[in-house]
């Protein structure tokens, strides 16, 4: 199970050897415990992407498609491209707005010296509904992280696995420090509910409520979830936790072979290339019958069928000043620090979580071990390291944040396997995520919010792949139900 390990860490794991109880080796209580999959069978079929999907930089200026008739769609992240997707099933004409280089909003992937660099350790879970729907997993050669985790906590790196898709390694890991014997029962029953429909809370009250120690919860619950949402006082809503919680037992925790970029860049290929604008900053909405949209080079077009606003929380708040946001709370942050290694203590594709509670490392992996695509052939490996918020100070240089990161590392897998490591580069997302602590309102809120004029985004939503999918498609729907009238 731990060959893939190097010798050294292999003895730092901790795994003893206790007399399981006997009815944890019965087949038929572990056949009991095994959470549905979705049905594949129950979702619309998907529509295949071409092949050969189309860069996501496109001309900054092409000749637009906006014909007099037109719906206007401003930005090109997930729930801007999920709402064109829609308006062009629907053969509706559109012209997309974006204001930066390329398609995909956070979903980015840079290519540096032949690495791939994630803007930001993302991971698509394969049970997304609403990616199920939209995107063509085959043509993404989706590659799965192991369904578990390492955690590091006193001094080792500690095993914590899926019960249902590794119940060996899962008994194996029963008596180590993440949490009790009972925590993971508890985790194993909780799997096996519907969702919940009890109350809204805070993913820290719910996790107490189950019943969960203060030891699993601090050691392995905090620091996933705080690489989830950003969150580490838990504070986030227990919805998104439910939920996040079905899709984690219902499916993968994957990346594609040619990066996070290539969700965004498979959308975009099925839209006509002539829809999409980039470097088309909007500067403001002008309510009316029809809106007009202003931009930043001075040209104003009329959204004669309407406007789908699809940027990030704090841009739709500048554009749109009418909508309200019960946040309370700032916006989350991160820092992701990607690193070459010639040498790395670990060979499988697994999450490696900070359950010491100290330190700034939240959770790291190689993702070059997850798919080998994600460096150059046959070369070194590549190290990807979050931070939850700014890493202990928005005025620290990278140079000197990577220099801790690989102290602090040294500390974990010993100061040898790090010291090969070279800073690649550091991506800093002052706004990773709005804020999602309750209450929430992340189903059935209208996307109308003025006359003509539709919002999306994942702050309209949840704030995940598939909540900004699903508002885009909101957007969309509600438009064409609107202009069907
Ligand atoms: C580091 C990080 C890690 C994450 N990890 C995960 C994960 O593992 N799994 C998961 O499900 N979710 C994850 N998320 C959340 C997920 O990426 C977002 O919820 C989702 O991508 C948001 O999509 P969006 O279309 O709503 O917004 P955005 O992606 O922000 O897209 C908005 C677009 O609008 C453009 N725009 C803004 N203003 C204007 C303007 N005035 N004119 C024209 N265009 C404009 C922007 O350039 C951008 O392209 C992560 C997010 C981050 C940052």
């Amino acid at each position: 199970m731990d060959k893939a390990i190097n010798k050294k860490l292999r003895n730092k794991i901790f795994y003893s050897n206790l007399q399981w109880p006997r009815f944890l080796l019965n087949k038929a209580f572990m056949a009991h415990l095994l959470l549905p999959q979705i049905p594949a069978s129950s979702l619309p079929a998907s529509t295949p992407a071409r092949r050969t999907p189309l860069p996501t930089r496109l001309s900054a200026n092409p000749q637009s498609s906006a014909s007099p008739s037109s719906i206007l769609i401003i930005g090109g992240g997930l729930a801007g491209l999920a709402a064109a997707t829609h308006l062009h099933a629907a053969k509706l004409p559109f012209l997309l707005l974006e204001s930066s280089d390329g398609l995909g909003g956070r979903v980015r992937t840079d290519s540096v010296e032949g690495f791939l660099l994630d803007r930001g350790f993302q991971i698509l879970l394969t049970a997304y509904p609403e990616a199920r729907r939209l995107l063509h997993f085959p043509s993404l050669d989706l590659r799965p992280f192991y369904p578990g985790a390492l955690v590091f906590h006193s001094g080792r790196l500690h095993r914590v696995a899926d019960p249902f898709r590794r119940p060996i390694d899962s008994l194996l890991s029963l008596p180590n420090p993440i949490g009790s014997v009972l925590d993971k029962l508890i985790v194993g029953i909780h799997r096996l509910r519907a969702p919940t429909s009890s109350p809204e809370t805070t993913i820290s009250h719910r996790l107490r409520a189950l019943g969960l120690s203060p030891s699993i919860i601090d050691r392995f619950f905090r620091p996933f979830l705080a690489g989830i949402f950003f969150d580490p006082d838990l504070s986030t809503s227990s919805r998104l936790f439910d939920f996040i919680f079905q899709c984690l037992a219902a499916g993968d925790n994957a990346l594609p072979a040619l990066g996070i970029g290539a969700i965004p860049t498979q959308l975009a290929s099925n839209l006509p290339s002539s829809s999409i604008r980039l470097q088309s900053k909007v500067l403001s909405i002008v309510p009316g019958n029809p809106p007009d949209v202003n931009l930043a080079g001075g040209e104003t077009l009329a959204a004669n069928l309407g406007v789908i606003v699809a940027v990030d929380q704090p841009e739709a708040l500048r554009l749109l000043p009418q909508i309200k946001t019960a946040s309370r709370r700032p916006a989350r942050r991160t820092v992701c620090i990607y690193f070459v290694a010639d040498r790395i203590p670990v060979r499988e594709p697994v999450l490696i979580l900070n359950g010491s509670g100290e330190g700034i490392v939240n959770n790291m992996c190689f993702p070059t071990n997850v798919s080998a695509s994600y460096g150059p052939a046959g070369g070194s490996a590549l190290v990807s390291v979050s931070v939850v918020g700014d890493g202990g100070g928005a005025g620290r240089s990278d140079e000197e944040l990577a220099a801790e990161v690989v102290r602090e590392l040294g500390g974990w897998f010993g100061p040898e396997e790090v010291s090969s490591w070279k800073l690649l580069r550091a991506y800093r997302i002052g706004f990773a995520q709005p804020d999602q602590s309750p209450p929430t309102e992340l189903t059935d809120k209208d996307p109308r919010v003025g006359d003509g004029v539709y919002i999306c985004g994942d702050h309209w939503s949840s704030a995940t792949f598939d909540g900004a999918l699903v508002s885009g498609r909101r957007a969309a729907e509600a438009l064409i139900r609107d202009i069907q009238v």
